[in-house]
């Protein structure tokens, strides 16, 4: 989906919205997708984003059926004067494959096989201009670079080509501790996780445990410690392997597993529906000191909502092993990708969540590498996203100027043009 914001050239004298009118329709009547404008039917829910914190208005949504269509609107947005937004996918197992390898890609095989980027090969992508080109190792090698982390800044990609790996039946879900063990479990994880077989994915969080099966009644609203583990070698030794983890301090929920990776993909989907309140801070980290870990559990014992969490997700192994210049991800001597995320139905509970994750990530920062996963943030300005891209960002602005010299793609974590 694309959508494009009112930037305000839109209406005016009779005569300019007669000829609006009619390059609307003429745009519709060359789409195979939908075209949304306020009045319709449905733009309501077209309009709406996962975020129910984000609350826009767009003129004209124009939902693209194919390349066609996206080549369409981006000349329409282009030649109008309109603000033009991406809009990929969804989120949770379902989020959209679109945003989450364009900012990079983490996940339950980061450590097995890499970064989403890390294992994307091509992508066509419509340019600001119009055009539409493939981006691989012979064509566009440098628009291929800078998609692989550098976000939504250069096009709208059409499709991705992916290296593909084979992968079934996990041996994974989380185990849970009480959370006054909270400080001793962090230090075994912050040791455990470095020195782990690339096999097995172990992300740490601060939850609050859902009131409802399959969780046990006396665990149900008690915040916790946990470990979502994710084990990819060989079924038959994931026992033994997890020996050595359950024997460092027995967790009070043992949910680990033999389970279909889509299962576990989408294990937390009911938890998190669309239409909440999401407030995200995140950082990147490379060492957990007992000082931050102290920090953290003072911040995770206040999680202020059922559906408010923090995670550590590992971005060592597989994904430490491409340098930090190959890609437009820079932030690979990172341990960890932590984000801080505020969660709530109700949008009276804004000012709470929004309190809570920044209190918690100004304590923290101090102890941060720095820059953050752009896929994690919300709108922080121009000089976190240059610290977030390091010193891969010069490069990422000249490649901004060539693809999109007028800064047409804005509404991301924006890569500003040097010219
Ligand atoms: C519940 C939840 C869980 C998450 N878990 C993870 C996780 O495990 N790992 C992780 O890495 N991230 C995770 N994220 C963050 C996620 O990667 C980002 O929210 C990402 O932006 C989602 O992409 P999307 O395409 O679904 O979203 P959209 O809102 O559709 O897109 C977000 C932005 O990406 C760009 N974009 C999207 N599609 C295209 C395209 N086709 N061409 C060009 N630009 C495009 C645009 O700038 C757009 O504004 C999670 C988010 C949520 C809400």
């Amino acid at each position: 989906m694309l959508e494009q914001e009112h930037k305000g050239q839109l209406g005016g004298s009779p005569t300019f919205a007669v000829l609006e009118k009619a390059r609307i329709e003429t745009l519709k009547a060359s789409l195979r997708g939908e075209l949304f404008q306020p009045d319709d039917e449905g733009y309501n829910a077209a309009r709406k984003v996962y975020n129910a914190m984000i609350d826009k208005h767009p003129a004209l949504i124009v939902r693209c059926a194919d390349v066609a269509d996206v080549i369409a609107a981006v000349n329409f947005g282009r030649e109008n004067g309109l603000l033009v937004s991406i809009r990929s996918g969804g989120h949770i197992s379902t989020t959209g494959v679109g945003g989450l390898t364009l900012g990079g890609g983490l996940g339950h095989l980061t450590r097995k096989c890499g970064l989403a980027i890390d294992n994307l090969i091509a992508a066509d992508v419509v340019l600001a201009d119009g055009r539409f080109v493939t981006a691989d190792e012979r064509h566009h090698e440098d628009l291929l670079w800078a998609l692989r982390g550098g976000g939504g800044n250069f096009g709208v990609v059409t499709s991705f080509v992916f290296k593909a790996h084979p992968i079934h039946t996990d041996y994974a879900g989380p185990m849970l501790w009480e959370l006054d063990q909270a400080p001793e479990v962090m230090k075994w994880y912050r040791e455990f996780i470095r020195q782990a077989p690339d096999d097995i994915n172990g992300f740490f969080l601060f939850l609050v445990v859902p009131p409802g099966p399959p969780f046990p009644e006396h665990l149900h609203n008690k915040k916790m410690c946990g470990v979502v583990w994710c084990y990819t070698g060989p079924l038959e030794k994931a026992e033994e392997t997890f020996k050595p983890i359950r024997g460092f301090l027995t967790p009070a929920l043992d949910f680990v597993g033999p389970i279909p990776h889509p299962a576990l993909q989408s294990m937390f989907d009911p938890l998190y529906p669309p239409g909440l309140q999401w407030y995200w801070k995140a950082d990147f980290v490379n060492e957990l000191s007992d000082d931050a870990i102290r920090l953290h559990v003072k911040h995770g014992s206040q999680l202020p909502t059922m559906q408010s969490s923090m995670h550590l997700y590992p971005v060592n192994g597989a994904a430490h092993r491409v340098g930090k210049n190959d890609t437009a991800w820079s932030y690979r001597d990172a341990t960890w990708a932590e984000v801080i995320v505020g969660v709530d139905p109700d949008p009276a509970n804004k000012d709470l969540i929004v309190d809570w994750a920044r209190k918690y990530w100004e304590d923290l920062h101090p102890y941060s590498a720095g820059g953050a996963y752009v896929n994690f943030m919300m709108e922080e300005g121009e000089e976190r996203v240059k610290a977030s891209y390091r010193d891969n960002y010069e490069r990422l602005a000249a490649i901004k100027s060539k693809y999109d010299p007028a800064n047409f793609f804005r509404v991301n974590q924006n890569i500003k043009p040097t010219t």
